[in-house]
Order: structure tokens, then C-alpha cells, then sequence
């Protein structure tokens, strides 16, 4: 096979990321070279596969029917004693993908839109200029060395993020600021149109059990715990699945998954000169859930447009150039996920009984209003009835 070995841009990772940049600056006329390590893009899958519905509207995407498995209409908290808030409305309507068919169609939208894709692809390393500019990347694809060459060099490569570090970008996330999760896809669960959340410092410390139906009966059961707290999450999920025969006395898995997501800030920043970050690779993760999926896709576009943008008016792709992605997307997300970030920060402190308690204190338009960030009221409900939160929860209003 014969390549192309010149590019406008060269973009690193085929996950949401990728393929929503490569689609957009495509479709904007650059020539793009999206590659990916993986043979099959999409597989193997790391993730619960849970996105919002109203995602494909905020982010311009279809979501392929055959990529979706099952449809859900709201999410269900459960605090440790097992006592439920059910959140059910328009804006938590959602679906559980099939992030295999969902990740393949973004790329392969993103080829329709003219970008090059190249699977079973792994970047090794930069390629500099004199002035130690990226200008290129070394790839080993089937046991082939080529040199790609670009003058603009885009990090989607999720949480290993390797020639984002090899470009200077501070992408080493501490073990507090991740959750390790492993996960089964498992046959047999009995399922209802929910997310359902396990919150339980016992069970998941700093962290939840998730329980995600993929249909009628297979779900995603799967755990993250804090990085820094210790603990094996295979053994912690086996001993939840244990605890509740009445979901899985008759499941078996059909699959095994993990892997880390960030769960702390996004990078400090995210372009330097010809290189720019998005995604999972700059932590532009949910600091509660560690969802990155619809945030990977919204980085990608805007920084798709800024880079087009450098494009058009002569391929200036200096970091002053570039900058203008990350001050729109911090304008659009970061305050939002920094408020996110000390609401973790908070609800990690929380033992099993105020879990209890705040569960079974507040409803579910409480739960919303903490969905969305408007604290005050919940805090001074349930400062009401349990003082001793006070210290604790004041961090949030
Ligand atoms: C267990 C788990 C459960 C999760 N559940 C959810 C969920 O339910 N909902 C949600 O929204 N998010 C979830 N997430 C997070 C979500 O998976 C990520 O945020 C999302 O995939 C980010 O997309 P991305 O394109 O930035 O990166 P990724 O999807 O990670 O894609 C990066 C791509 O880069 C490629 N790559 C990396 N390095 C190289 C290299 N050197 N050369 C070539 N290719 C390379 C990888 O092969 C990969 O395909 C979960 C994460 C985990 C770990």
C-alpha cells in the first residue's frame, strides 16, 4: 500500500475525539490523517457506553440506530441502604450505545467527509523541526516504519496521552484524580430503562457501581473506585454482584472491560505551538461520573473550527493561533466541570450513613437542582436535619 506521507493535519486516536475533529476540518477543506492504534476502530471497548439524548443535538451527530442498545429514560441514585431518587424527564432521557458501531460510524463519517483514516496505526513518536516544532509523527503501521508530516499535530489519544507528553503538555494524571474501574457486559440482569447508580464507600470507595442496560436483559455492571484509595475494583464489583442475588443470580458476563478515566481538572493547557490536545487527552472528563464521551465530541469541533480557521488565513498554527479552542472551551465547559470537580471533591467525604441520610432527605427536584449545578437550597435542607455536614458542605454554596 502506497501513502500519502504530506497532511495539513495529522490527528492521533480514532476515539469521539478524532473523529470529530477529522470530520470537521475535512469537511473544511484540510487535508487530515486521523490514525489509530487499534486494528478495529472502537474495539476493544473501555466504557459503561452511557451518553445523554440530547447530546446528538448539542453536538451535531446521528447516532446510528444499530449503535444504539438500548434507550433510557432517566437515572436512579441508590444510597447504600439501599433507598432510591429517581431522576425522570426530557433532559435525562439517554441511551446506552454500542460504542463499537458508535466509534466506527464517527469514523467513518469522518471519511466521508474526506479525511484519511488509518487503523492499526500506533504513533511512536514526534517529529521535530530545528526550532523543536512538531511537524510530522513516526508511525509503525503492520510492522512498517513511515513519517508522516503535518505542520499541525492534534492529541486525541484518551488517557495514555503519550506524544502529548513527548510535546511538553503536563498530561500525568495523580492517582487522586482517577477513578480504576473494571467492568462486566453481562447476559441475565433483569433491566428497566435506567442508569442506576450504587454510591457506597464500602462497596466503591470514593467512586459507584454502575448498572446500565444494554436491552431487555444484558447490561454494563461495572465499578470505579479513587485511584489513590487502594482496593482491587474486579473484587470489590464481584462482591457487589455477590450482595445482590436478586440482579444476578441467573447473569454471567459476555465480556470483560476496564481501564482508567481522569476524574480531576483538565490539563493546564491545551495548545502549544502546531500541536493542540482534545478530549480524554486533556482530561476534559465529568469529574462525578467520568462520562467524556459528549465532551470529547464538543472539544473536537471547537477545535476543529480554530484550526480551520488557522487554515484558511495562510497556516499560521502558532500557539497564539491556536488558542482561541481553549479559551472557548473553558468559556463553555470548564466552569461548569470545576463546579463538578468540588462536588466530588465533597461527596468523597461523605461515610456510608450521611450517605443514608442525604438520600433519604432530599427528592428528586433536589437532585436535579445538584445536576445542575444550584446547591444552596439542597445544602440547607439537609444542614437541617444532620448540622454536623455543615463544614463539609458549605464548600458548595
Ligand atoms: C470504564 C470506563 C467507563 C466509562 N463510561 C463512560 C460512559 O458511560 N459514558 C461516557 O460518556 N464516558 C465514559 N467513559 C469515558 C469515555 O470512554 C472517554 O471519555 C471517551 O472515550 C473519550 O474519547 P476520546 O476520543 O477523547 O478518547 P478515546 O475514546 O480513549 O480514544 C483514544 C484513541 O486513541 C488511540 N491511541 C492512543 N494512543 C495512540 C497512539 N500512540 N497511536 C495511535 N493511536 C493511539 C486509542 O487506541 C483510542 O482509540 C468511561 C471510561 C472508562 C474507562
Amino acid at each position: 500500500m502506497r501513502f500519502q506521507t504530506e497532511y495539513d493535519v495529522i490527528v492521533l486516536g480514532a476515539g469521539p475525539a478524532g473523529s470529530a475533529f477529522s470530520k470537521v476540518a475535512a469537511r473544511g477543506g484540510m487535508q487530515v490523517l486521523m490514525l489509530d492504534k487499534k486494528k478495529e476502530i472502537g474495539s476493544p471497548v473501555r466504557c459503561g457506553e452511557g451518553i445523554a439524548e440530547h447530546s446528538e443535538a448539542d453536538l451535531g451527530i446521528m447516532v446510528l440506530p444499530q449503535a444504539v442498545a438500548s434507550r433510557i429514560d432517566g437515572a436512579r441514585v441508590f444510597s447504600p441502604n439501599g433507598k432510591t431518587l429517581c431522576l425522570k424527564n426530557e433532559g435525562t432521557k439517554g441511551y446506552v450505545l454500542e460504542r463499537k458501531l458508535f466509534d466506527k460510524h464517527l469514523a467513518i463519517d469522518a471519511a466521508r467527509a474526506g479525511a484519511h483514516v488509518l487503523p492499526h496505526s500506533l504513533a511512536k513518536g514526534l517529529l521535530v523541526t530545528n526550532e523543536n516544532k512538531p511537524c510530522g509523527v513516526k508511525v509503525l503501521h503492520m510492522g512498517e516504519e513511515i513519517e508522516f508530516r503535518a505542520p499541525l499535530i492534534v492529541s486525541a489519544e484518551g488517557m495514555e496521552a503519550k506524544l502529548a507528553r513527548e510535546a511538553g503538555f503536563d498530561v500525568k494524571a495523580a492517582l487522586y484524580d482517577v477513578d480504576t474501574c473494571f467492568e462486566y457486559e453481562m447476559a441475565g440482569v433483569p433491566c428497566e430503562p435506567f442508569i442506576d447508580l450504587y454510591f457506597s464507600n464500602r462497596l466503591a470507595p470514593r467512586g459507584y457501581v454502575w448498572v446500565f442496560p444494554k436491552g431487555k436483559d444484558v447490561a454494563n455492571v461495572g465499578i470505579g473506585i479513587g485511584g489513590s484509595v487502594g482496593g482491587n475494583p474486579k473484587q470489590l464489583l464481584d462482591q457487589f454482584i455477590a450482595e445482590h442475588p436478586e440482579l444476578f443470580k441467573r447473569s454471567q458476563p459476555v465480556e470483560f472491560k476496564g481501564g482508567i478515566i481522569s476524574v480531576g481538572a483538565p490539563i493546564n493547557e491545551f495548545v502549544k505551538d502546531n500541536f493542540m490536545v482534545i478530549g480524554t487527552a486533556a482530561h476534559q472528563v465529568d469529574p462525578i461520573h467520568g462520562g467524556g464521551i459528549g465532551l470529547a465530541i464538543e472539544a473536537g469541533n471547537i477545535a476543529a473550527e480554530v484550526a480551520l480557521n488557522a487554515f484558511e488565513s495562510g497556516g499560521d498554527y502558532s500557539k497564539a493561533r491556536l488558542l482561541p479552542y481553549e479559551e472557548a472551551w473553558t468559556k463553555k465547559s470548564g466552569s461548569k466541570l470545576a463546579k463538578r470537580l468540588t462536588l466530588r471533591k465533597v461527596l468523597e467525604k461523605l461515610n456510608d450513613d450521611d450517605w443514608n441520610h442525604i438520600v433519604g432527605s432530599i427528592n428528586e427536584e433536589d437532585l436535579q437542582k445538584v445536576m445542575e449545578g444550584q446547591f444552596k437550597s439542597v445544602v440547607a435542607k439537609i444542614v437541617l436535619t444532620r448540622p454536623t455536614l455543615f463544614k463539609l458542605l458549605s464548600a458548595l454554596v
